[in-house]
């Protein structure tokens, strides 16, 4: 599976506020992305998003637009403003299953 990189800005919930962000594609899919600032890591659990979000909207969030526009940036940082924590944040018993999330 092709992993992709993007830099870009979005709100930090640890910084409260904007500041640039590498964002990880997995496969196309939104797998984390990460504050240059602070280097807080942010994992996507889909399934755990599947049970506060509607499908549509997971989807439009974790999918990557095929051009980075100014619309998918917005969607996404707005999200993150309203992200609760437990969402993003693994279970310790599934960070160990995902190593490489650990990696830095
Ligand atoms: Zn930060």
């Amino acid at each position: 599976m092709g992993v992709t990189k993007e830099r870009t800005v979005l709100y930090c919930i640890h910084c409260q506020k904007e500041t640039l962000h590498t964002l990880t594609y997995v496969g196309g899919e939104l797998q984390k992305i990460k504050c240059t600032e602070c280097g807080m890591e942010i994992s996507f659990d889909k399934k755990q998003m599947l049970l506060v979000y509607s499908e549509d909207l997971v989807k439009r969030i974790l999918t990557k637009p095929k051009r980075m526009s100014k619309e998918a940036f917005s969607d996404l940082s707005s999200f993150l403003k309203s992200l609760p924590l437990r969402i993003a944040t693994k279970p310790a018993r599934i960070v160990r299953e995902v190593k490489d999330l650990l990696d830095d």
